[in-house]
Formats: C-alpha cells, sequence, structure tokens
C-alpha cells in the first residue's frame, strides 16, 4: 500500500463532473465510491469531488469491514477499515451505505432538483410521479452515518438504483460509472426544476465585516424569507451555516437575511459557506408557492451540532431573544 491505486479515469470523471456542478454538489458535500475485488475506494471526509481529477481525494478501505458497519458492527465510521492509515486521509461519514449498496459504483449528491422535492409532502408525490419506471425508493430524513444507512437498508431490494434521501439528497448506483451517470442525468432531468422567484439587487449597503451574495430573491420573498429564517431543511446548510438565517448580524452565524435587501455573507466566510448559502437559495427560489417544506427541527439539528437536545434548545433560544 502507500500510494493511490489507479482508478478508472470514467469513475474520476463522473466524480469530477458531479463535484463541478453547483446544483448537484456544493463544496465538500457528496460523495462517489466504486468497489474493486475486496476494496471499497470511497471519498475522503472533507476533500472535494471537484478536486478529482487533480488531488488524491479518495481512500482505500477493507469491503468486508465497512459492510459489517453497515450492519452494526464497529461505531459507523470505517475508521477501523481503513487500508492505508499512513496517509491520514480518513472515508466519508456516508461511507457504510456505500459499503452496503451491494452496486460497483455509488454516487451521492446534495442535488438541488431533488432537494426541492424532497423536503415537502407534495414535493415528495410530484417526485414519484416524475421518476415512474425508475428503479427508485424514497427514504425518510435520518441523521448521516449509521442511521441514514439503516433508513436505506429498510427501503434496498438489489433492483433499487435511485434512493432519494428525505431533506438530504440523492443516490445513484450501477455497475460503472457511465451507467450512473446517464441514470443520474435521467433523474436530473425529469426533477429538473425552474427558478419561480427573483429579486432585485440591494440598495443599502451589507453589514460591518459581511458583504452581499447577490441573491436577494429570499430577501424581497415573503414567504421565501420566512422559510429561510425560521428553519433548516438538509444537514449540510446546519453543518456550515447553523440553523435557520438571522435576521441580522450574530455572534458566530456566517450569514444572515437583511429582509428586502440580501443574503449577507462575512468576509472572511469560506467557498464551503458560500456554496451552502447559494444553495438555499438555490433549492428555495425554485420551490413551487403551494409546497410546504419540512424543516428538520431543533432535534435533528442538535444531532447535527453534536450538542445536547436542551442546551442546544436553550442557546437556538437566546439567538433569537
Ligand atoms: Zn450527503
Amino acid at each position: 500500500m502507500g500510494e493511490q491505486a489507479p482508478l478508472p479515469q470514467d469513475f474520476l470523471d463522473l466524480s469530477a463532473d458531479c463535484g463541478g456542478d453547483p446544483l448537484r454538489v456544493q463544496g465538500p458535500g457528496g460523495n462517489t465510491s466504486i468497489k474493486l475485488g475486496e476494496t471499497l475506494w470511497i471519498k475522503a471526509s472533507g476533500t472535494e469531488l471537484a478536486n478529482a481529477l487533480d488531488d488524491d481525494i479518495f481512500v482505500a478501505v477493507d469491503r468486508a469491514i465497512a459492510l459489517a458497519e453497515a450492519k452494526g458492527a464497529g461505531d459507523g465510521t470505517c475508521q477501523a477499515a481503513i487500508l492505508d492509515p499512513e496517509r491520514g486521509l480518513r472515508p466519508s461519514i456516508e461511507t457504510t451505505f456505500h459499503a452496503l449498496i451491494d452496486w460497483p459504483v455509488v454516487a451521492h449528491t446534495h442535488s438541488v432538483a431533488t432537494l426541492v422535492h424532497a423536503t415537502s409532502d407534495q414535493g415528495f408525490a410530484e417526485a414519484k410521479r416524475k421518476l415512474d419506471g425508475l428503479p427508485v425508493a424514497f427514504v425518510p430524513y435520518c441523521k448521516p452515518g449509521r442511521p441514514l444507512t439503516e433508513a436505506i437498508a429498510a427501503k434496498m431490494t438489489p433492483s433499487v438504483q435511485v434512493f432519494v434521501l428525505g431533506n438530504h439528497g440523492l443516490i445513484v448506483a450501477g455497475d460503472s460509472a457511465p451507467d450512473v451517470a446517464t441514470l443520474m442525468g435521467e433523474v436530473e432531468r425529469r426533477l429538473a426544476m425552474p427558478v419561480l422567484a427573483d429579486g432585485s439587487p440591494p440598495e443599502g449597503s451589507a453589514p460591518d465585516g459581511f458583504i452581499w451574495l447577490q441573491t436577494s430573491a429570499l430577501a424581497h420573498d415573503a414567504q421565501l424569507f420566512s422559510l429561510a429564517t425560521q428553519g433548516s431543511y438538509y444537514p449540510d446548510h446546519v453543518v456550515f451555516l447553523g440553523p435557520a438565517l438571522p435576521t441580522q448580524p450574530v455572534d458566530g452565524a456566517p450569514a444572515c437575511l437583511i429582509q428586502g435587501q440580501d443574503l449577507a455573507i462575512r468576509k472572511e466566510a469560506t467557498p464551503a459557506q458560500k456554496a451552502m448559502a447559494q444553495c438555499l437559495s438555490d433549492v428555495l427560489t425554485r420551490l413551487p408557492a403551494n409546497w410546504d417544506p419540512n424543516a428538520i427541527g431543533s432535534e435533528a439539528e442538535a444531532e447535527l451540532l453534536n450538542w445536547d437536545a436542551e442546551k442546544y434548545r436553550q442557546a437556538l433560544a437566546a439567538r433569537r431573544a
């Protein structure tokens, strides 16, 4: 061991294509994997699919150990399955479902079109209609990691190749990277949503230390403003931006939404935080007015941020006061 296995070029291309499209992957979100013999190659935690062609972003894990962790052994992080610990890469938190899904190539994205549908009952019903005829399963929201893998296991059959993950995203699996790319393209085409809301450029200047994101629809549309400031809708938003956007600058919050102006983001925000703020705008501006998205709720937020649920509720209340 000690060097990167020569991964198939079409697999690297699939990974980079997903990572290069902000409507499918934002920042370090999403992950791809390929099973070669007894080894599962999976995107490493914290790396970006967009860099798949240039950097070593994949880590090798023992497929059998990862599968055992998917089914309840170990701690579910698959760190015990790493084949080459000296490289210092940790497998994605989502490795267990890649091991569980028994197809050679698995690609997981935080597809905006999927998120628009998979946050509301109306959207789910519409997605079921649009994806009719495809080998698809619908999975309710669960915390990423082994809880999500267990929810996927409950819906999985040998023929299912597409998983729509409630308040989270999309998984597409297949025999080869080109097969996955084709099937994912079909799902994206069927679920694609036009931008329905737009705003006008902000007239005021951004708060001290902030810049406008230049995506102002959320600040101008009363319904979208209330959605963005009252809840969070998928895990990476919470991980990178915290819970619902505050309506003015708040210590520790990298972004805020100023009514009638724009989404403001701190000047020193990371590219991942900016990508996640853009993602919120991309999702909410495609939401039909008569769909009612379900926020993941404070308990799920506390889980994602590794907070005690009661302490988290108190901190949230203080932030809103
Ligand atoms: Zn994910």
